[in-house]
């Protein structure tokens, strides 16, 4: 489990692929078929998810039910 806590990003941040920049969160929230809603937080350099998204990517199916 990590032990540093990362905030949940603001749904304000939301945006869609027209508007989304190289430095946001490319993970995808909403797709209703007719246009994607990307996360938009701000994603470190060389990454394409923000910190809470990239720890739900990488995240591994068995820690998480090994309770
Ligand atoms: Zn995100």
């Amino acid at each position: 489990m990590p032990e540093i806590e990362i905030p949940e990003p603001s749904p304000r941040d939301t945006t869609t692929l027209f508007k989304l920049r190289p430095r946001q969160c490319r993970y995808v929230i909403s797709d209703d078929g007719t246009e994607a809603v990307f996360c938009g937080a701000t994603a470190p350099e060389g990454s394409s998810w923000c910190p809470w998204h990239k720890q739900l990517v990488y995240v591994k199916p068995q820690a998480r039910s090994g309770r």
